[in-house]
């Protein structure tokens, strides 16, 4: 299998992509992609229309990124290979999407406190039937005109800890690793270079169970991806790679492939996870 022709790392409207899943495949075939994982953030609602609209024409690996927290930092993590219709798994991802709206509506009601009020249906739109989140705020802020751009919304209101801001129930990597597991997937450490110590966290998630590391991405500097290099061959794990593609300025799909034999180990393990849990 030629790797310029996969993508492992794919969002579409289901979290915050701009495309829809059947416009995302259509994308993909144009390209002459021949495998391609759809990685939303906290939902595999994507999945299945995917699948119809690809027709067999596609290799759709059914793929999540897992919001999840370690000391304050974001920590994403990449499942490949998961059963969608995992009973655990649909019902944590249900738990946080409820958690995520009302965190959302406690949002826009200090907004209003802050003397900027948006509406709640405008932000719904905004997220376009998907997973509500601070983005989908901010650009109705802007829209609003309470700011001149999304930066500033957050510059100024929703970062961590600031005037805007609630915080909300998380998973650890750790039982994020776990929930994947327990779906019979794969669990790769999403774009290690955003982790700050991603090094002394690699070390610490393979006590856990971490499949792999996603060496591959646009934020990952040659310096990061040397060092997880190493780190892979020294922890014996999987590596990943994929263009994080949203249809937005982060650029286009298959713009960063997985190294050689990736599809094939993440499969061979995904196997081995399926038949334990059987
Ligand atoms: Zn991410
Ligand atoms: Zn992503």
């Amino acid at each position: 299998m030629d790797n310029r022709q996969i993508d492992l790392h794919l969002h579409t409207t289901a979290s915050d992509g701009r495309l829809t899943p059947t416009e995302l495949v259509l994308v993909a075939r144009r390209l002459k992609l021949t495998i391609i994982s759809i990685t939303d953030h906290d939902t595999t609602d994507g999945i299945p229309v995917a699948r119809v609209s690809a027709q067999g024409n596609l290799t759709i690996i059914p793929g999540i990124e897992l919001s999840t927290v370690d000391n304050g930092d974001d920590v994403h993590m990449l499942g490949y290979y998961i059963d969608i219709t995992n009973d655990r798994l649909q019902t944590a991802l249900s738990d946080f999407r409820e958690a995520r709206d009302s965190r959302a509506r406690k949002i826009v009601n200090r907004l209003a406190e802050l003397h900027m009020p948006i509406r709640w249906e405008q932000v719904q739109e905004a997220a376009n039937g998907g997973a509500i989140g601070r983005p989908h705020i901010a650009r109705v802020m802007v829209e609003t005109g309470h700011v001149g751009s999304v930066g500033e919304a957050f510059e100024k209101y929703l970062y961590t800890g600031g005037p805007a801001y609630i915080a909300r129930k998380r998973l650890t990597p750790e039982e994020g690793i776990q929930l994947i597991h327990s779906a019979g997937g794969v669990a790769i450490l999403a774009h290690p270079g955003l982790v700050k110590d991603y090094e002394s966290l690699i070390q610490r998630l393979v006590t856990t169970g971490l499949d792999g590391v996603e060496i591959n991405h646009p934020k990952n500097s040659s310096e990061v991806r040397t060092r997880l290099w190493e780190l892979a061959k020294q922890y014996n794990l999987i590596t990943t790679g994929g263009s994080d593609y949203h249809n937005d300025e982060r650029g286009p799909m298959a713009s960063e492939v997985p190294p050689d034999g990736c599809v094939e180990m993440l499969e061979a393990r995904a196997r081995q996870y399926h038949t334990e849990t059987e």
